[in-house]
């Protein structure tokens, strides 16, 4: 249940920013997920459904993922390539001196609060 400890470590989160805030309800927390990061999105939403209804702060608050494409750069042709498709070769010199760029991101991009 790794997705559950990502939703324990939201709300901890969200719950910190909303009180900074003086903020009693948040109606929507926006995250950014990397495509290759470990987490399922599904499994995310239903374990914050489960865990957000629990708080007064969170309940019926959604939570809305955007995936985020995973892009591996190749250190010798300095090209960009779609990770989930090349995995860690390069497709343009077939090098394997590569880096994930992007894609990996599990992180809280934004706290919607009704008014
Ligand atoms: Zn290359």
């Amino acid at each position: 249940m790794h997705e559950l400890g990502i939703v324990f470590y939201i709300i901890k989160n969200v719950k910190q920013v909303a009180e900074e805030n003086h903020v009693d309800h948040v109606s929507n927390v926006v995250m950014d997920i990397g495509e290759v990061s470990t987490i399922i999105p599904s499994y995310l939403t239903d374990c914050w459904r489960w865990a957000a209804d629990k708080e007064t702060l969170l309940k019926g608050c959604k939570l809305t993922i955007n995936t985020i494409p995973a892009v591996t750069l190749c250190d010798d042709c300095h090209q960009e390539f779609e990770t989930v498709k090349h995995g860690k070769t390069c497709p343009h010199c077939h090098s394997e001196n590569t880096w994930l760029l992007r894609g990996n991101e599990v992180e809280i991009k934004e706290l919607q609060i009704e008014s």
